[in-house]
């Protein structure tokens, strides 16, 4: 990649622009970097054909996690009566809980608006192409101009090129669904895939998982995605593994999945595609602006976020960084700082970065997995785990146990990594995840007092 600049003004540049930043995209990324922008005092164009917030508020992590909340309910209202609770297992209805979740998305898009309109930013609800680096252009004709552009316009889910694909659903549609559908093929064994698997199981689904792979979660921890599969089992979800599509067929209302080798599964009510997403980099421009663009379309970046293209930038899914809301939000954040900020060197770390797969239990991981350490750091690399029952599963007798590893590398047992199975560890990670960004060492865990009785305790009782 060439070496960009980001100051290509021409000399009468400022004459001629209409603002000094535009954002194709009102996502996690294009919004944090508008709002940034505008709060350094930046003249900011956002243009945003859908709903504001983009994937993660209509699509994704938010009515995502309000699902996981709803069959986190279910499988809690399952274990009551073995407790001696005078209640059991409930169907949700699921209109009255999408209307809960949707008024709760509603006023996310109002608060975005109000923001928007307070902080004075020229919000278009329109595409935008680029036409050159500082022109942008909408399907109705308008042109603006800017010396800074940022592309935030994300990603889709992919459908493979299969025949039948069109008898297969996407995420997205996911959450067009109004009842819970009785069979379920789910295509993918990457986080999206386990997600939609253990909220569809939970919600009264008998759901059956194809993953193309000899395991779910690549890139997660080995230990722990092999113990949240015998989960999965237990809770009755079908784990195929090594599974090759060859097509859907219908079958009446239907629908079967064919493998490579012919064979037909069962006819399913919904079928969907979780393989992966890919960038929304065609028909805004890029080509004839001269952007660069890897194999599958994403937008190459600097560590700055800089494209080969000065005063073009990009952020979030567009790019090849991980796909996750506080990544796009914090790349933005730092790029606006760089640009109207006054801190020329604000970029990004993006070594351990935390994430969390909200299955059921659900799945927290910062830095390398322990084989990830291995690889990188071979004898140096000692784990620690904990390998227990959660206090609420011992009193209901059920068999779910959570799992729990230390990645420690060298003399000092430096904490490369953490990887937390089990009820909590969405929210017990956050702060661990501080520690492990400050490099914090094993020693330093065990001089920690804990917290008793809980699941985090385990964290600083590893011996
Ligand atoms: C099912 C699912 C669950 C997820 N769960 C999580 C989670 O739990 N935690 C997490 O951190 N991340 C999660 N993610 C990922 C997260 O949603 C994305 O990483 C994040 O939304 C990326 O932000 P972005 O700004 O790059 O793109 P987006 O949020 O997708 O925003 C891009 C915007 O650009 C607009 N746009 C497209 N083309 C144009 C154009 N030409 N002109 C103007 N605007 C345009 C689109 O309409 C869209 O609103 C999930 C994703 C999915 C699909």
């Amino acid at each position: 990649m060439s070496k960009p600049s980001d100051s290509s003004k021409p000399s009468d540049f400022s004459k001629q622009s209409d603002f000094d930043l535009i954002v194709l995209g009102g996502g996690s990324g294009g919004l944090a970097a508008a709002f940034r922008a505008a709060g350094h005092g930046a003249r900011v164009a956002l243009l945003e054909p859908g709903e504001l917030g983009g994937t993660c508020v209509n699509v994704g992590c938010v009515p995502k996690k309000a699902m996981w909340l709803a069959a986190d309910i279910a499988g809690k209202l399952a274990m009551a009566p073995t407790l001696g609770f005078d209640a059991g297992p409930a169907r949700l209805d699921w209109p009255a809980f999408i209307a809960h979740r949707q008024r709760y998305i509603g006023n996310i898009h109002a608060s975005y608006r109000q923001r928007l309109d307070d902080a004075g930013i020229a919000t278009l609800p329109l595409r935008g192409h680029l036409v050159d680096a500082h022109t942008v252009a909408c399907p109705n004709g308008l042109r603006i101009r800017a010396p800074q552009i940022l592309l935030a316009t994300g990603a889709r889910p992919r459908r493979p090129d299969i025949p039948g694909a069109g008898l297969g659903l996407v995420s997205d549609d996911f959450f067009d669904f109004c009842h819970a559908p009785e069979r379920v093929a789910i295509l993918g064994g990457g986080y999206i895939a386990v997600e939609l698997a253990g909220v569809l199981q939970a919600l009264g689904s008998r759901v059956e998982l194809f993953a193309r792979g000899a395991r779910l979660l690549a890139g997660f921890d080995h230990d722990l995605v092999a113990q949240l599969a015998e989960d999965y089992r237990q809770h009755g979800v079908h784990l195929n593994f090594a599974h090759v599509l060859q097509s859907l067929q219908p079958a009446g209302e239907r629908v079967r999945v064919r493998d490579a080798t012919g064979n037909d599964s069962e006819p399913f009510d919904a079928v969907i595609f979780a393989m992966g997403r890919l960038p929304n980099s065609d028909g805004i421009g890029l080509d004839a602006v001269g952007v660069d663009r890897g194999p599958l379309g994403h937008v190459l970046v600097d560590e700055f976020q800089r494209t080969n293209v000065a005063g073009v930038h990009a952020v979030g899914d567009i790019t090849a960084r991980p796909a996750l809301t506080p990544v796009a939000i914090a790349a933005a954040r730092r790029l606006m700082d760089r640009l109207f900020g006054g801190e020329p060197d604000a970029r990004l770390d993006y070594d351990n970065i935390a994430s969390v797969v909200f299955s059921h239990p659900p799945l927290g991981s910062v830095g390398l997995s322990e084989a990830q350490a291995r690889e990188r750091h071979g004898d140096s690399v000692r784990v620690y785990q904990s390998n227990f029952r959660p206090m609420l599963q011992a009193l209901a007798d059920a068999p779910q146990r959570s799992l729990f590893k230390l990645v420690c590398v060298g003399e000092d047992e430096r904490i490369a990594g953490i990887h937390l199975l089990g009820e909590g560890s969405d929210e017990i990670l956050q702060g661990f995840a501080v520690a492990v960004k400050l490099g914090v060492r094993k020693r330093d865990l065990d001089e920690v007092v804990a917290i008793h009785p809980t699941s985090a305790e385990e964290v600083v009782l590893m011996r």
